[in-house]
């Protein structure tokens, strides 16, 4: 008569890893981009003449790029002024 049945059995899903937590990087070192000097600020990096006074150009480098708009200067080009 009872025909037993097997209960089905519940295959418990290991639980998920939590992510390893990134690395804070600073974005942007904004602070090394400045210099005061007798009370006046001085850039240290060439800004964007693209994007505005606002932008700088990153240091690759033989280069100066802007982040934003793909501007590109070469070192050389730019010495040779
Ligand atoms: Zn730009």
């Amino acid at each position: 008569m009872g025909k037993r049945v097997k209960k089905k059995q519940r295959i418990r899903k290991r639980q998920r890893k939590a992510p390893p937590k990134k690395k804070l990087k600073f974005a942007h070192a904004i602070w090394k981009l400045y210099k005061v000097e007798n009370g006046k600020i001085v850039r240290l990096r060439p800004t964007c003449p693209k994007c505005g006074p606002g932008v700088f150009l990153a240091d690759h480098g033989d280069r100066f790029a802007c982040g934003r708009c793909g501007y590109t200067v070469f070192k050389a080009a730019a010495a040779s002024k």
